[in-house]
């Protein structure tokens, strides 16, 4: 019934997992009590909490944020690693808004969105589409909408520097697209944020306002990063494995060069696990030159080669990804700062000095 009152069972029903109730295939209908569906979607999650009890303006705007499980039943051939998933997360919000508040809202939402693409170091940019022929809802809330929509566009990227794609909205409302850019060029649709001024009125959901009337509120359905999979998948494909410091699963890598160097290695082991940097090592008895390939390999942003030198004054020689010079004799404070600033900063380039 849920699916049904959310549009879905209309409009998206081939692209979600159903299950049948006892009567079957056949009997596949939503009035069937007992046919159930794993959501696509989390939209109506939202709703119904919204509508669990009567709500006043003053409780305006309330947002709801979930990463629930998500289910889509895409066809094989669109599945496409972590691309194309069936079962993914999305960072989904759902925020319920005075008319009023549309434009505070969703200056805060890009403001958010620029932040995180800009930590990632991907460009993007933003695409507004318009109302659409089968629009539905009134006309004035329509334009109203989207001539703020379209001063908040302007004040962040600069008249005309938007894409706007006349009658391309949905049909509930205008929405603005995200789409970043990857390191070899390519074009994605992460975040997107739509306004809806229809589904609160399938669920009937209503706020009292401040002149004691009933209203109903707009929401906004916003994520950013999108399909939480999907952008793994892209940012992986952008740093081609390679990733900033911050990102790394194993952000250094320790080399003793002999097998007396390892009483040494364990200690700066130590010091770098109890300030949570991740840290690998190998003390095996391979030569030196093979424990460095095998963790250039695995793209570790620095190799810590440790011998006589550096046992006796404290120090590490530094092994830095995508540079063939070692930088010698460091005191292990020193890279620590580093380390530490890096983490701090999420930056995106590799520091080869802790000034
Ligand atoms: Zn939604």
């Amino acid at each position: 019934k849920l699916w049904l009152i959310s549009g879905h069972w209309a409009h998206y029903v081939n692209n979600m997992f159903i299950v049948p109730g006892k009567d079957g295939d056949e009997k596949l209908s939503i009035e069937a009590v007992d046919t159930m569906a794993a959501k696509p979607m989390n939209c109506p999650n939202a709703m119904m909490e919204f509508g669990r009890k009567p709500r006043s303006y003053k409780e305006l705007p309330i947002r709801y944020s979930e990463y629930d499980v998500l289910h889509r039943k895409e066809k094989t051939g669109q599945l496409n690693g972590l691309l194309r998933v069936q079962e993914f997360r999305q960072d989904d919000d759902h925020t319920f808004v005075t008319e009023d508040m549309i434009e505070s809202e969703i200056d805060d939402i890009l403001s958010i969105a620029d932040e995180i693409y800009k930590t990632f170091g991907i460009s993007y940019r933003a695409e507004f589409s318009t109302r659409p022929e089968d629009f539905m809802g009134d006309i004035e809330l329509w334009n109203n909408a989207e001539a703020v929509l379209k001063k908040i566009l302007d004040k962040k990227y600069g008249e005309g520097n938007y894409e706007i794609n006349e009658g391309d909205g949905a049909f509930y409302g205008p929405k603005i697209d995200l789409q970043i850019k990857d390191a070899l060029g390519r074009e994605w649709q992460c975040g997107t944020i739509q306004l809806d001024f229809q589904l609160p009125r399938n669920f009937e959901l209503k706020y009292i306002a401040q002149d004691g009337s009933e209203q109903i509120p707009v929401v906004i359905h916003r994520a950013i990063f999108g399909s939480l999979e999907r952008f793994i998948g892209i940012i992986i494909e952008n740093f081609k494995g390679a990733f900033p410091f911050w990102m790394s699963p194993y952000q250094v890598a320790v080399v003793p060069i002999r097998p007396e160097h390892n009483e040494y290695a364990r200690k700066v082991v130590q010091r770098l696990k109890a300030l949570r940097i991740r840290v690998e090592a190998d003390y095996s008895d391979s030569n030196m030159k093979q424990k460095i390939k095998k963790f250039k390999n695995y793209k570790d942003p620095y190799i810590l080669v440790l011998g006589d030198k550096e046992a006796e004054n404290g120090t590490v020689s530094i092994n830095m990804r995508g540079s063939n010079k070692q930088i010698n004799d460091i005191p292990l404070a020193k890279f620590i700062d580093m380390c530490m600033k890096m983490n701090m900063e999420h930056s995106i380039e590799l520091l080869d000095s802790a000034e």
